[in-house]
């Protein structure tokens, strides 16, 4: 018999389309995918270089578990340059990827049973990785008139005596919306007065189009003692199937962090890490090129969905998504018990166009489209989004 833990956890949507696609496109069916929030470009070349040459002089051996000690003090001057947070090697553990980072610190700081408070519509896997380590994920509502950005009124109705953590991630996935330092500091101050410490999901920080990106574990001392910072390569670097993110935390944390580490996995792929270490010392060029093109997507993007009748969606100031609202066309679907998978199943069967079910976010009248994926696919999808939209008004009793 299975642990009781897996009885209340679900398989990544995100993932599980993926492999959907994968299975059609073996099938010859030619796919356009908008599902998975995986880059289309490449590791840039030097970063490559850099691991082939540590391999070359076969630099595979165990290393320290927080991490190569060059890759923790490259991280430290990236925070304190770009986000104004001065952290030591010993307050960084870098890990298999931001999942990885994210369950190490759930593992360090909950008990069981302890409510973890997670604003919705909220990334795929946080519900399912709080569960996992046996706490409770108290599910926070939040205002679409207020891009589903969380406030402390928010927070004030939700909190519990049990509350440890809250998981706050900025850019968002699934909407895009990115928060002020206004926003956050309201947030920092709802939590230091509560004894609540701050998750803070920062993945997606580089890929932000409009305000200067800010920090949460920069706002002020207090901030920093309670936050642990997520980060990854995936996302910035294009590193998605090479694993690599890493947590900054106070040294308390980190040091229970990279003894759970030592346990679990000892620590990342060192090649991956020389390659990791590269791409933050010396790709600045291709970063910004990538993130440059986010932002032309972006903008490509939402004119097209805003000639799309009967939708609305948040307008994405980060990260490469679109949370596009279906309510109108909710109200005269035909479904069986989720809205947003029937509908998304029936786009992939009908018109072979992958996007995200909204209740993979916790949100069932949404759906996610991802702008990882080059221009004309993108293009392509949304035309048949339109098409399947006006083929739906046609099949409708009632009009829209
Ligand atoms: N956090 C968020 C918000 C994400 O969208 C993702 C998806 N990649 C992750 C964490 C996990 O990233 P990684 O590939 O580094 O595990
Ligand atoms: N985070 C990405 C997404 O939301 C990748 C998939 C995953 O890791 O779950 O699509």
């Amino acid at each position: 018999m299975l642990s009781n833990r897996l009885s209340s956890i679900t398989p990544s949507y995100t993932i599980s389309i993926s492999s959907k696609v994968s299975e059609m496109k073996l099938r010859g069916i030619d796919v356009i995918n908008l599902s998975i929030g995986e880059p289309d470009f490449n590791v840039p070349n030097k970063a490559k270089n850099f691991g082939i040459e540590s391999l070359n002089k076969n630099l595979t051996k165990y290393d320290m578990v927080p991490g190569l000690k060059i890759l923790r003090e490259e991280i430290c001057n990236k925070l304190s340059k770009e986000n104004n947070c001065i952290y030591s090697p010993d307050e960084i553990v870098i890990s298999s990827g931001a999942k990885n980072c994210i369950t190490n610190t759930l593992l360090a700081l909950l008990n069981e049973n302890d409510d973890v408070l997670l604003p919705k519509p909220y990334w795929v896997s946080y519900p399912e990785m709080i569960k996992l380590v046996n706490a409770n994920p108290i599910l926070i509502d939040t205002k679409e008139d207020n891009n589903f950005k969380l406030t402390k009124y928010d927070l004030e109705k939700y909190i519990t005596p049990k509350s440890k953590l809250l998981i706050l991630n900025n850019p968002s996935n699934p909407t895009g919306s990115v928060y002020s330092k206004e926003e956050l500091i309201h947030i920092v101050d709802f939590c230091t007065k509560n004894n609540i410490y701050i998750l803070a999901d920062e993945i997606y920080e580089k890929i932000c189009f409009n305000n200067k990106f800010i920090s949460v574990a920069s706002l002020n001392e207090d901030a920093k003692n309670i936050t642990i910072t997520i980060n990854g390569f995936s996302k910035f670097a294009a590193m998605t199937g090479l694993r690599l993110g890493y947590s900054a935390s106070n040294k308390t944390i980190a040091k229970a962090i990279s003894t759970i580490q030592g346990h679990l996995v000892s620590h990342p792929s060192l090649t991956t890490q020389y390659i990791g270490y590269s791409a933050l010392k010396e790709c600045s060029e291709d970063i910004n090129e990538m993130v440059a093109s986010y932002k032309k997507r972006r903008d490509l993007i939402c004119d097209k969905l805003n000639n799309i009748p009967y939708i609305n969606y948040i307008y994405p100031n980060g990260a490469f998504y679109v949370f596009i609202n279906l309510e109108k066309i909710k109200e005269k679907f035909n479904y069986k018990k989720s809205f947003s998978i029937d509908f998304c199943n029936e786009f992939l069967n009908r018109y072979h166009v992958a996007v995200v079910p909204g209740i993979a976010f916790g949100m069932d009248n949404y759906i996610r489209i991802s702008f990882a994926c080059k221009e004309e696919t993108f293009l392509n999808g949304l035309d048949q989004l339109n098409n399947f939209i006006l083929d739906l008004k046609n099949s409708f009793s009632k009009n829209l």
